[in-house]
């Protein structure tokens, strides 16, 4: 298909089944004729990626816990790919006592953890693609409205979307001379397996329609579509922001 991505390839990360994010996010890239890489966490997500992507899409391991699994599979990129023109990162954990517990009772190994895989994971990920994307070239997070508002059990994800979102602006700051923008989409919630790992998740994603303008979920083909917008040319003028895509949730 052809579109405003036509020739560029990009890799996208954290595609779990048909209702994340990313994979909102790949069929709106793939859309716009780009090339689509998917990075899966392990071999348990890789079986559920085989049950419905199509055969065209390559798939590469990387379990973002360890730099050398990132550093791997970005040279892997470089080597079948050459160079790429955009990194979309949507990975996000917290194992479930701190997630359910409330900060105040969050642990050392608990912080650390969340902040790891959720924030610290895009600096290692920016740091090992930036050999192999071109110039110009966009890599983009996704982030969440907790971040700058204590939302009821949202809790240390919080904490670690406050710390990613900060990471965006410097990322974008040391990158910017090599042509290589780093944005986030804020996204308004929607039902994945991230989000059952909060408690009382029915009521938040239920608040959460409610606050929208029409009472009606973002979907993620709607942010999927904005992620297409900022992995192509059209958004060269965009860096260090957090845009927010949620049916206009955090405006109420
Ligand atoms: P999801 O469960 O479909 O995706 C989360 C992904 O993170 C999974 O593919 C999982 O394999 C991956 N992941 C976790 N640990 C990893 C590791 N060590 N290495 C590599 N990958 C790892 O859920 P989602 O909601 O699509 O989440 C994608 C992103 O969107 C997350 O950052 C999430 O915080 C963010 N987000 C979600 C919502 C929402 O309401 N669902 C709202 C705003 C932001």
């Amino acid at each position: 298909m052809s579109g405003f991505l036509d020739g560029k390839t990009i890799v996208i990360m954290g595609v779990a089944n048909k209702r994340s994010i990313a994979w909102g996010c790949t069929q709106a890239i793939l859309d716009q004729g780009a090339k689509v890489i998917l990075s899966y966490q392990n071999d348990r997500i890789k079986k559920s990626l085989e049950r419905f992507v199509p055969d065209d899409l390559d798939l590469i391991e990387c379990d973002v816990s360890d730099d050398a699994n990132v550093s791997k599979a970005f040279e892997e990129i470089g080597q079948k790919y050459g160079k790429i023109n955009g990194v979309i990162h949507a990975i996000a954990f917290a194992d479930k006592d701190t997630l359910t517990s409330g900060l105040v009772n969050t642990t050392k190994e608990g912080y650390d953890l969340a902040q790891n895989i959720s924030a610290y994971s895009l600096i290692s990920v920016a740091r090992y693609a930036q050999p192999v994307l071109n110039n110009p070239a966009s890599i983009l997070t996704l982030t969440y409205f907790g971040s700058t508002r204590a939302i009821p059990n949202y809790n240390m994800m919080g904490v670690a979307k406050a710390a990613l979102e900060a990471n965006v602006r410097y990322l974008a700051s040391d990158l910017g001379s090599d042509g290589i923008r780093v944005n986030a989409i804020s996204a308004g919630a929607v039902k994945t397996l991230a989000v059952t790992g909060i408690k009382h998740h029915s009521d938040l994603l239920k608040e959460s329609e409610s606050r929208t303008v029409d009472q009606k979920s973002v979907t993620t083909n709607e942010i999927g579509n904005v992620a297409a917008f900022l992995m192509s040319d059209l958004s060269t003028g965009m860096t260090g922001d957090v845009v927010y895509v949620d049916k206009g949730v955090h405006l109420i």
